[in-house]
């Protein structure tokens, strides 16, 4: 079923979060488990963290951006490239700041909170190599702080980000969530502006999400990765 959508759609629009990375072994900082130094990770990727607790901040993040070194993207992130090149598969839009869809090959990928791979200047905006942070290097020419070019807790999303997935969710006939729970607003918003629009709507998720009551497909306790080569072995795309 959803490889005969796959094939018939016009405007393909994939929806990715946290689960999309956990396949790839990126740890959830947010997850209890998760906790770092028995401090909570939301109270740590935050505005109030990077004025007022400096040094845990960018030993947070210094933390995460080395975690990352270690993972590759699992294949499902080379299947979405394979559908981008023979599918009408226009784009990514993502929760994740990990950076695995770029580092896969995938593109037009819209990053909702922003990347943790890339640092600028909190003042001026100029644009640094995480490398900065391993360099204790932490301030730029102009004096201001330099942070990681993520949406920090007690941050706005950017807009024109938003406004950018709004469209893509407006004009796509085929919409596919991959690992994401769908409680966060503004993630939630999409699936539903694409049903309204009139999109076929597929959730893939470990768990029920709350919006699985309109979706056309819901598949739950499955890898995605393997979800995602079924479906291509359906296709059979080289
Ligand atoms: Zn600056």
């Amino acid at each position: 079923m959803i490889a005969t959508w796959l094939k018939e759609s016009r405007h393909i629009v994939i929806f990715t979060g946290a689960g999309m990375s956990t396949e790839s072994g990126v740890p959830d900082f947010r997850s209890k488990r998760g906790l770092w130094h028995g401090k909570d990770p939301q109270s740590l990727a935050s505005t109030n963290a990077m004025k007022h607790n400096q040094k845990e901040f960018v030993d947070f993040y210094r933390m995460r951006i080395e975690a990352l070194l270690n993972v590759q993207p699992h294949n499902g992130y080379n299947i979405l490239t394979t559908w981008a090149k023979w599918l009408q598969l226009k784009s990514i839009i993502t929760q994740n700041t990990d950076g695995l869809h770029e580092q896969a090959g995938n593109f037009n990928v819209i990053p909702l909170h922003g990347t943790i791979q890339q640092l600028h200047c909190h003042s001026c905006g100029n644009v640094f190599s995480t490398d900065r942070y391993f360099e204790h290097r932490l301030y730029c020419a102009c004096e201001g702080f330099i942070r990681p070019s993520v949406v920090l807790f007690g941050e706005s999303l950017d807009p024109q980000v938003l406004v950018t997935a709004e469209k893509e969710a407006q004009q796509s006939d085929l919409f596919i969530v991959l690992g994401s729970s769908l409680v966060v607003s503004p993630a939630n918003s999409f699936p539903n502006i694409a049903k309204e629009h009139g999109a076929k709507l597929v959730i893939i998720n470990h768990d029920p999400t709350p919006l699985d009551s309109i979706a056309d497909v819901v598949i739950n306790n499955r890898k995605i990765g393997d979800v995602l080569r079924d479906i291509s072995e359906e296709l059979s795309l080289k």
